[in-house]
């Protein structure tokens, strides 16, 4: 019989930092990814790592810990993560003011000098000068998200632990215990069983009658293959619509509920960005549709257009740029930082998802969650587990 003490579902940037901290506890850990050619949330990232984003105590301690993390990250895992430390260029629409927008990051850790047009198209000359009013700037830590999952993986591997690529279709559940998973081949018996599926932990999770508050949207984005074109600073928008989206979510589902499957498109929002990684590919987007069949069809010829229409005007350059557009589930939560811990009454399953920020939060929360249920103290896992439900 396979019995392993830790059973980790995803082999997204979550599952596989995580399942590499938990066997460096000596652990015995087996990874399960459902796909052989990864296609989730972390292969079409920006890889942005927002460690100046800190509003609290324990936001500020995990950005730090994050940025720091990655700075040695690729020589940990002897693996190359491609962190680069760059200006994240926040852009201001036309008809707004960069001062007043610079007052919603009053305070965030490290605050955004403020750029009029001439500063910010210096900073990055692919910026249309008629579509902005300024800018803000940050400094921002950068990685190519899926490069850092693979390395991650490798030093699992390198450790001891074991991947197989089999979809987890149950929990297998004696009672008030979770003692493993069925799979589509094969049963696999645990001791503890770790939810890091992304946007699918939720189905798996209401299935085995455990509630969560693990919501998920689809994103579309644009993927292009490397190009001579150079973009200096990871763009994105100063005023997000994907967060106002995020926090709407439960009173846009209200009605129809988020575990009955609907394919509606409920919302949907587009913040113009761009990111180009060290091979010259960039990424364009991102549209956040909230539809709470995470099998739900997008008109993707439809997003395509939108994105390249919007990032066309402040990256002009960019918008005819060849490249295909593709889909993915992104999970979010309206807790702080992620839902992480035990669940309530159910022994033997954790949830370790759900991340804002997740690519600086997820790598120094995986080795606190590691050392936590190996019997150390980790004050932020305690603080950040009440129980999950
Ligand atoms: C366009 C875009 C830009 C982004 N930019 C940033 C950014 O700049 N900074 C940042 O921090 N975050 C960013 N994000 C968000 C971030 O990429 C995600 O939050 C993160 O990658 C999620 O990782 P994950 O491991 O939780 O999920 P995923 O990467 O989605 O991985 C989950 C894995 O679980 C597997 N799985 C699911 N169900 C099962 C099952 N039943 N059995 C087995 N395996 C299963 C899936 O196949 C998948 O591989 C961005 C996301 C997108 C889409």
């Amino acid at each position: 019989m396979n019995i392993y003490d830790w059973i980790v579902i995803g082999a997204g940037i979550t599952g596989s930092a995580l399942a590499y901290e938990l066997s460096k506890k000596q652990f015995k850990v087996l990874l399960l990814e459902k796909d052989t050619i990864a296609d989730n949330a972390t292969v079409y990232s920006y890889g942005g790592l927002a460690y100046w984003s800190g509003t609290t105590e324990l936001t500020r301690q995990l950005g730090q810990e994050g940025i720091e993390l990655h700075r040695q990250l690729s020589a940990e895992l002897d693996g190359d993560t491609e962190f680069r430390e760059l200006d994240l260029l926040l852009t201001c629409d036309r008809n707004d003011h960069p001062e007043t927008i610079a007052k919603n990051y009053a305070n965030f850790t490290i605050k955004p000098d403020i750029l009029d047009i001439k500063q910010a198209c210096e900073l990055e000359p692919l910026l249309n000068p008629n579509a902005i009013s300024g800018a803000l700037r940050l400094p921002h830590g950068h990685i190519h998200s899926q490069k850092t999952a693979i390395a991650y993986q490798q030093a699992f591997l390198r450790q001891g632990g074991k991947i197989i690529y089999e979809r987890v279709d149950q929990l297998l559940q004696e009672g008030e215990t979770i003692t493993g998973v069925v799979t589509e081949k094969n049963t696999y018996h645990s001791a503890n069983t770790v939810m890091c599926a992304g946007g699918l932990s939720r189905r798996l999770l209401t299935d085995a009658g455990i509630s969560s508050k693990i919501y998920f949207t689809h994103s579309l984005l644009i993927r292009t293959p490397p190009t001579d074109i150079k973009l200096s600073t990871i763009v994105m928008p100063a005023v997000q619509q994907r967060f106002t989206l995020e926090a709407r979510a439960e009173e846009l589902t209200k009605e129809s509920g988020w575990d009955n499957y609907q394919d509606d498109l409920l919302e949907s929002i587009l913040d113009a960005g761009a990111v180009q990684f060290l091979d010259g590919s960039l990424c364009l987007g991102q549209i956040s549709a909230l539809a709470t069949n995470p099998e739900a069809k997008l008109d993707t010829e439809l997003g395509e257009s939108a994105i390249r229409k919007k990032v066309g005007i402040i990256l002009p350059m960019l918008g005819n740029i060849a490249g295909t557009c593709e889909t993915c589930l992104v999970a979010f939560t309206n807790r702080e930082v992620a839902v992480v811990g035990n669940v309530k009454n159910i022994s033997g399953i954790y949830l370790f998802n759900g991340f804002t920020s997740t690519l600086v939060f997820a790598p120094p929360l995986a080795k606190h969650f590691a050392n936590w249920v190996a019997g150390e103290n980790s004050e932020i896992i305690e603080q950040l587990n009440c129980g999950v439900e």
